[in-house]
């Protein structure tokens, strides 16, 4: 069989532990014997980070901005542990967070649904994808622990020291807690940017939620915001794919959702998203079946595996056991990237490579092949659990046939 062609190449983020290893039996295995792979690599794993003083993340961020798409595997974010352990110069800051940074992008997480692995609600049929607001409000406010009696304000001062406003929070009769948090206006429109974008690309409905009845100022900016650009820049093509966006408050979608078949983008403020997308991907399943994308206000798309590089199973490979971890995560990054790749260059085989990778490795799961961690969870099947190593052998053996 002649290999499929793909003239302008991806960025390739490499990174670190067991999901590195993972990483080359993808390609390996899956991927190289079928298409004249070309791709710009860069080496993301911690010691390289460190080597060129982060530059290779930098690097790797404007890469995916020049080629329109990437595809990443799981880094070390380091720690003091870890800076102990790599002998690191400093503590490098999280890649994920640099390129996020880089590209202005949103981070959306969707489960791999498979039919041996039921949500623990069963009224989920499609996936709900959680896009979650990654700059501000809690994550960057100002706090400060009051020892006593006394007043707290809010001031506002403009640029030229002109006093703006100046309200009371709280008259303080004893000790408590004080909180100042802030958004920006420039992040809240790419953030609602990045929402539509992404949902014409994948044909889902947009369901926001905030609390602007209880925040009339703050929720309010981000419900009228969203509105904004929805009326002004993505109402037309909505309609036009038959798509859908609403507004509700947090409170109510958390109900609804509950009750809902799925097939839905929940756009969430900074840290309903962070207690959101633990919550819908832990009811969907496992952490190794959860997809993430990055996605940038002018369409550009980084995808990974929402899990880490598992470190507990780098340990025991280390140590020469074969581990069973499990790659669909990943492999969904690599089907997402080489598909994107082939829409956007109009490459209908590199799109149909993408889809028979999938369908081969939803169908090794589907006929009872799984690695440990899908086992406990699987029902109407006995599974038979196999290593990583056996199981991308088994896709392997599934996409040759689909692809004969
Ligand atoms: P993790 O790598 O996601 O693993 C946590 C546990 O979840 C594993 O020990 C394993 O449980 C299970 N698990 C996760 N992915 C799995 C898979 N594909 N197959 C089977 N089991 C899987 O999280 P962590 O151990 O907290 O973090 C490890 C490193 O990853 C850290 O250095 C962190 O900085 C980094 N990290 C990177 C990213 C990223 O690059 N996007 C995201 C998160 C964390 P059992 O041990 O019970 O088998
Ligand atoms: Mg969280």
């Amino acid at each position: 069989m002649e290999k499929i062609k793909m003239p302008v190449p991806i960025a390739e983020l490499d990174g670190d532990e067991m999901t590195h290893i993972l990483w080359g039996m993808i390609k390996d295995q899956l991927i190289k014997p079928f298409v004249e792979l070309n791709t710009e690599y860069y080496d993301l794993s911690l010691p390289n980070r460190d080597r060129t003083e982060d530059a290779v993340t930098r690097q790797a961020a404007e890469a995916i901005k020049r080629l329109h798409v990437g595809v990443k595997c799981a880094t070390i974010t380091p720690n003091y542990q870890r800076q102990e352990e790599y002998g690191l110069k400093q503590l490098w800051k999280s890649p994920n967070a640099t390129i996020r940074a880089a590209l202005d992008g949103t981070v959306f997480r969707a489960p791999i649904l498979i039919s041996r692995v039921k949500p623990v609600v069963t009224c989920w049929k499609k996936t709900i994808t959680i896009a979650r607001h990654a700059y501000g409000d809690v994550y960057k406010a100002v706090e400060y622990r009051v020892p006593g009696p006394g007043k707290a304000e809010l001031v506002f001062t403009d640029e030229h020291g002109a006093e703006l406003s100046r309200q009371t929070v709280y008259d303080f009769n004893g000790p408590g807690v004080l909180q100042a948090m802030h958004n920006r206006d420039d992040s809240i429109l790419s953030f609602a940017r990045c929402c539509f974008a992404y949902a014409l690309d994948v044909k889902q409905d947009v369901w926001f939620s905030s609390k602007d009845t209880i925040s009339k100022d703050y929720d309010q900016t981000f419900k009228l915001l969203f509105q904004k650009v929805f009326d002004e820049e993505y109402r037309a093509a909505f309609e036009q794919a038959g798509l859908h966006y609403r507004y509700a408050l947090i409170d109510d979608v958390a109900a609804k959702v509950i009750r809902s078949s799925g097939g839905i983008i929940w756009a969430c403020k900074n840290y309903d998203g962070d207690v959101m997308s633990d919550m819908v991907s832990t009811a969907f399943g496992s952490l190794a079946m959860m997809t993430s994308v990055l996605v940038s206000p002018d369409g550009k798309y980084e995808y990974e595996a929402a899990h880490g590089t598992v470190t507990r199973h780098y340990y025991k490979y280390l140590k020469g056991e074969k581990t069973s971890t499990n790659p669909m995560a990943t492999i969904f990054a690599w089907s997402g990237a080489l598909k994107k790749r082939g829409e956007l260059d109009d490459l209908s085989e590199l799109v149909h490579f993408g889809q028979a990778l999938e369908e081969a490795s939803l169908q090794t799961l589907n006929d009872g092949i799984m690695t440990k961690d899908l086992c406990g969870l699987a029902e109407g099947i006995t599974p038979t659990a196999v290593d990583s190593e056996g199981f991308i052998k088994a896709i392997r053996e599934r996409l040759e046939a689909k692809l004969a």
